[in-house]
């Protein structure tokens, strides 16, 4: 199996091939290796074979992706693993493979040869909701789901206390039963779940009263979470094993928290910086002055100097939110808006006047002009 073609390579098309033209591939290779268009070469039942199996993959959006991920081993479940392949779990780590893995080995992909094979349990999303603070400076929520656990009347294996489950005779435990079809384009083999056992492999003459004879139990449990420092609008937290338990002694799934940051009023983020807005009068544009900055922290003094212009940005530095490794912190980005007067008093309009006027006069007329217009609205 180690010597297999590549999916595309057999098919002739380039890895960004659009799905049409992997289908136009296969329609024209297949009419080229069809064993009833080859009856004198022995190698096209081959090629016909290796084909079906490409566009089988490639033409199923789903294969397609596992199979640009992981190779061959994404899409055949006994690819390189001898007798018995992934179902014998021998040495993996399956947490660390992760959800493409775990939903082909709970989703009973049809080429697995055992229904009884071992599945890793569900896994759990729950989504949380924070405020821009929670999120900035990390917290601790609880959150409820509801999950499948094993039965602890009778440790799972469905069968009453003091009596045992029995191998099914039909299948011999392996809860799988195969049948020979011929057809024109050879024999084929169908497997399905046996009927005596449910594919379970077991028969329980006396199920246990607390499970049914499942083996499960749905429960509702409370899990605390620690949301770390810095997390971001989408990003999740993974609570490995404490999702649905598994089945035939497949590890439990995990529980998935994605989290959601509610929008602040005056602060706005973009990864680790803290963006914001502030009105200033046109005096303080025109003069400099200390403000009062909110930041996360509290307010802090920010001293723009004279001159400023609408629309100007001011960085404060790691004043923004902690990375969420841990490492740093983001910025605080300070715009600033001047805010144009209403409602002026005849007073201040006269002095507009005057400064429109002197706009042209020098320069020592044009800051002594200033000094009357700051105190004229100082005195409002
Ligand atoms: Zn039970
Ligand atoms: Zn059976």
């Amino acid at each position: 199996m180690a010597d297999k073609r590549d999916y595309y390579e057999v098919l002739g098309v380039s890895k960004s091939a659009s799905d049409d033209e992997i289908k136009k591939a296969h329609r024209k290779l297949a009419k080229k290796y069809h064993p009833d268009l080859n009856k004198d070469n022995p190698d096209a039942a081959e090629k016909f074979k290796e084909l079906n199996e490409a566009y089988e993959v490639l033409s199923d959006k789903d294969k397609k992706a596992k199979y640009d991920q992981f190779g061959f081993a994404g899409v055949d479940p006994n690819y390189g693993g001898g007798s018995g392949g992934f179902d014998g779990f021998g040495g993996f780590d399956m947490g660390d493979l992760g959800d493409i893995f775990g939903s082909f080995f709970g989703g009973g992909s049809s080429t697995r040869s055992r229904r009884n094979a071992p599945q890793r349990g569900e896994t759990l999303r729950q989504r949380v909701m924070l405020s821009f603070e929670e999120a900035a400076f990390g917290c601790e929520r609880e959150i409820t789901i509801g999950r499948v656990e094993t039965c602890e009347e009778c440790s799972g294996s469905g069968a009453a206390p003091g009596t045992s489950a029995e191998t099914c005779s039909t299948c011999r435990g392996t809860g799988t039963v195969t049948q020979t079809q011929r057809t024109p384009l050879g024999m084929f083999q169908t497997q399905s779940a046996c009927p005596n056992c449910k594919g379970t492999g077991k028969i329980i003459k006396s199920p246990c009263k607390k499970c049914g004879g499942n083996g499960k139990v749905r429960k509702s449990r409370t899990l605390k979470v620690n949301i770390p420092a810095g997390i971001d609008d989408g990003q999740s937290i993974q609570l490995r094993g404490q999702g649905g338990a598994g089945t035939n002694g497949g590890p439990a799934g995990d529980v998935i928290v994605t989290v959601g940051i509610r929008p602040h009023p005056f602060f706005t983020r973009e990864g680790s910086d803290v963006l914001c807005e502030i009105p200033i009068s046109f005096t303080q544009a025109a003069l400099g002055d200390t403000l009062q900055v909110p930041t996360i922290d509290g307010k802090i003094e920010y001293t723009v100097p004279e001159g400023t212009q609408t629309g100007a940005v001011f960085r404060m530095r790691g004043k923004g939110i902690q990375n969420v490794n841990g490492r740093g912190r983001g910025d605080q980005f300070v715009r600033v808006n001047i805010e144009v007067p209403k409602n002026l008093s005849t007073k201040q309009k006269e002095l507009l006047r005057e400064f429109e006027a002197s706009s042209s006069a020098n320069h020592t007329a044009r800051q002594g002009f200033w000094e009357k217009v700051k105190n004229a609205f100082k005195g409002e």
